[in-house]
């Protein structure tokens, strides 16, 4: 979702027959790899942690768990980007609290997990490189100086050393789950600011979506039981094909069932908020999961 913008205007859909990916990228697999080897290591140092957090890939769970801005780290070779540091650690930089939830859910559900390692100030890992906003060159209102004028290397060696790693490490995983003949639904978990351009946010969590509402419906349904809970229909954010990559290419695309979920960051500011909501959020996508699977066994 656009976290650091205004919010954009709904996408428009692309005709079922059209494939976004297919048009992106025409080099051949093996130059690519090389290509991409040498863009990466331009950008990340050989000592520096890599790109993908991987998970429990065994899980035996039908939930596959994946957090597109888990981290707020920066690569060395790109400083500071210019900005202060009390920026750097904002929510412009990364979901505070995200990978924490994230990790209790797929513990909680033996779910594997992959989350993506550095700052979505390098490269939103959640957006299609084509997009302007891929690599932002505003955080919320604050320009971001190290990403103002990059030219078409320097955005290539971002994709190749944080991007592309990330997504077909998800891209393997779906594939092998797919091969063993596996279920799969896929969660996407994010956090919001709960204060976005001086406006403070009532709502605790929200449950987007795009074009699928079938899983997500059922995990709002099960979220709103909670009476106390403010929680947002495809609200503040929504998914779409402009503004998101994560759902629509590795869900919708392969027909899984699927949600994405944003928590409040304030939270998940410790470890017990995170785990609080582990806790709530494994619950119900448990609940979730029967009955989704419950109404398929009704209908075949
Ligand atoms: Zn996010």
């Amino acid at each position: 979702m656009a976290k650091s913008t205004e919010p954009p205007a709904r996408a428009k859909n692309p005709a079922p027959d059209e494939d976004p990916a297919a048009a992106m990228d025409p080099a051949p697999a093996e130059d690519r790899a090389a290509d991409e080897a040498q863009a990466a290591a331009g950008l990340l140092d050989g000592d520096e942690p890599g790109p993908v957090i991987e998970e429990n890939p065994g899980g035996r769970s039908n939930f596959v768990i994946l957090v597109d801005h888990a981290s707020a780290r920066l690569p060395r070779s790109l400083g500071d980007l210019g900005l202060p540091a009390a920026e750097l650690s904002r929510h412009i930089a990364w979901d505070i609290g995200a990978l924490g939830v994230a990790r209790g859910v797929a513990a909680a559900l033996d779910a594997p997990l992959v989350a993506q390692n550095y700052s979505r100030l390098v490269i939103d890992c959640n957006r299609d490189p084509a997009v302007a906003t891929s690599i932002p060159v505003v955080g919320e209102s604050i320009d971001i100086p190290g990403n103002i004028g990059l030219g078409a290397a320097a955005r290539a060696a971002r994709r190749a050393a944080i991007f592309d790693p990330y997504h077909q490490r998800i891209r393997a995983l779906l594939d092998a789950r797919l091969a063993a003949g596996r279920a799969t639904i896929v969660v996407a978990q994010h956090s919001m600011t709960d204060l976005f351009k001086g406006v403070r946010r009532a709502m605790h969590a929200a449950v987007l979506y795009n074009r699928d509402r079938r899983f997500a419906g059922l995990v709002l349904d099960l979220l709103r039981r909670d009476t106390d809970l403010v929680v947002g229909d495809n609200e503040p954010y929504f998914v779409s094909d402009a503004t998101d990559y994560t759902i629509p290419r590795h869900a919708e695309a392969r027909g899984l069932p699927h949600v994405e979920i944003e928590v409040r960051q304030d939270l998940l500011s410790d470890a017990a908020g995170q785990a609080r909501w582990a806790a709530l959020l494994s619950s119900i996508l448990g609940e979730a999961e029967r009955r989704f699977f419950a109404t398929l066994g009704a209908t075949a």
